[in-house]
């Protein structure tokens, strides 16, 4: 999207991932198709580009995707936000609070994005409120004495 960044490599001409929203798991005998290449496979994840438009692809082409630099830290979060709530859903267990609102931001952006529109100042407000969830987190973590887990 943006003209002044300079186009080093084939790669590069995809948009850069800034949240990964979903990793949908189609079983062990990879009934999935590549929503990117058309490939058999297991995972299917579904993310967020810096576009605002939502993509899917397999794990071998996700890495394709450049990452988007600046909005590391929160996207990482983000995708570390939805793979809790699978765990958690698969195992019937409770989510934490601060994984839960991570997801809802998530869902909330997108929503946004495809009623609306994509906006710089929308994805800001996005991960402005990812970080200030994660701060809560480790608020609750340094509390309860655990170790603070680097990003
Ligand atoms: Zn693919």
């Amino acid at each position: 999207m943006s003209a002044s960044r300079p186009e080093i490599k084939a790669s590069a001409k995809l948009p850069a991932i800034v949240a990964i929203l979903r990793r949908r798991d189609s079983g062990e005998f990879g009934n999935a198709n590549c929503p990117h290449c058309g490939a058999d496979g297991r995972y299917v994840y579904t993310f967020l580009c810096e576009d605002g438009l939502v993509r899917g692809a397999m794990q071998g082409c996700l890495k394709l995707f450049p990452r988007a630099k600046n909005a590391h830290h929160a996207a990482r979060l983000v995708a570390e936000a939805f793979k809790r709530e699978q765990e958690a859903r698969e195992n019937n267990r409770p989510l934490a609070a601060w994984w839960k609102a991570m997801v809802a931001a998530a869902q909330a952006f997108q929503a946004a994005v495809e009623t609306e529109g994509f906006s710089r100042d929308r994805l800001n407000a996005f991960y402005i409120e990812v970080l200030d969830w994660e701060r809560k987190r480790q608020a609750w973590l340094s509390k309860k004495g655990y170790t603070r887990k680097r990003w």
